[in-house]
């Protein structure tokens, strides 16, 4: 079975928030005052996971990111990984983590089904992570990143939202960091998501002029790779010469909507269909309230035939601003 939807995409990868809670409070992530409300009963129990991702799998779903928040900081992180790489029909399942605590993590990850890594670095220079985090601590995130290269998680890709008079600097230094370190680098266009990303839109930088950087720095050496199925929105390159890739998510510039293959489950049980819209349904209430396998697999369908066409960053930014990107996983 696969799941399809009204503009004949197909829905092959789940991204799974399993906390709200992150040990990094990002600038354009989330509001500098946002407190994260959740107690445990909010959130989707292990048993609840697995179910729900069984049913996601019998649907066609093959792909299952484990996100947050910080996923890290869930209690179980390593069960959850487990539960979920044993499910038939799942084969891939990657984390995206601030790797403040992956040099911890990474190798019980790994061993229990965690297949590689992205990670969110925006800045090189320790004084600028630390502002850009509000508190992040870059030497432990470089010791996640070195401990997941030495047992072997691959690919391993480091993740930059480009910053206009924040980070744009860093273009360079992070393609020479991850060709050193042979890891992917992507570069991410800020997105209107929230009250924050809406105002991180000030600092936005389109890919052209990410490209027309990364091209005079590489001198021209990229190659496009063409994109599996799984693979979403990405532009991807091949950097001519070394053992990495370099990508970038057009999520402003380009409207990225057409090969959009993905929904989102929040940590409190909400599947939400489009990052930038506001429409959602509880498969916590669904399971809770007794419903059958059946039941919430029909559900899904249905919510996946109203999965919006495109997001309205562009135009109507209002209709997201009551998100925080860290509730919602990224
Ligand atoms: N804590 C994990 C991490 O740091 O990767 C997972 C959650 S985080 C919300 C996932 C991704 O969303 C990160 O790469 C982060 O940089 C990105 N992100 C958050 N807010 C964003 C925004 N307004 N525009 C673009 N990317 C954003």
């Amino acid at each position: 079975m696969k799941l399809i939807d009204k503009f004949n995409r197909e829905i092959n990868y789940l991204r799974l928030s399993v906390s709200e809670h992150c040990n990094y409070r990002c600038f354009y992530c989330r509001d500098g005052d946002h407190i994260t409300k959740c107690k445990r009963e909010d959130i989707l129990s292990y048993e609840e996971i697995e179910k729900i991702i069984q049913i996601f799998a019998q649907l066609g779903v093959s792909k299952v990111r484990l996100t947050g928040g910080e996923p890290l900081l869930r209690r179980g992180i390593v069960k959850i990984a487990k539960l979920i790489s044993r499910i038939d029909g799942i084969n891939d399942v990657p984390l995206s983590t601030n790797a403040h605590l992956l040099a911890k993590f990474a190798k019980k990850l790994h061993q229990n089904g965690v297949n590689r890594v992205n990670i969110s670095i925006d800045s090189l220079i320790p004084k600028r992570f630390n502002e850009i985090t509000r508190g992040g601590d870059l030497s432990e995130v470089i010791k996640g990143i070195d401990m997941a290269i030495q047992i072997g998680m691959k690919p391993i890709k480091i993740n930059v939202v480009v910053m206009r008079d924040v980070n744009d600097d860093e273009i360079e230094s992070m393609l020479d960091f991850a060709i050193a370190k042979n890891i992917d680098v992507r570069f991410i266009e800020t997105m209107p998501i929230g009250s924050v990303g809406i105002k991180a839109l000030e600092q936005h930088i389109s890919e052209k002029d990410i490209l027309i950087k990364i091209n005079k720095h590489l001198d021209n050496k990229l190659i496009p790779i063409n994109a599996r199925q799984t693979d979403g929105p990405a532009h991807n390159f091949k950097i001519q010469g070394t053992n990495s890739t370099v990508g970038i998510i057009a999520a402003v510039s380009q409207h990225f909507c057409q090969t959009c293959n993905r929904v989102r489950l929040t940590a409190k049980g909400d599947l939400i269909l489009c990052l930038g819209q506001e429409n959602a349904i509880s498969l916590k209430d669904a399971l809770r309230s007794g419903l059958t396998d059946d039941e919430i697999k029909h559900m899904i369908l249905d919510a996946i035939n109203k999965k919006p066409e495109k997001h309205e960053f562009n135009t109507v930014v209002d209709n997201i601003s009551n998100r925080q990107m860290v509730e919602i996983g990224g």
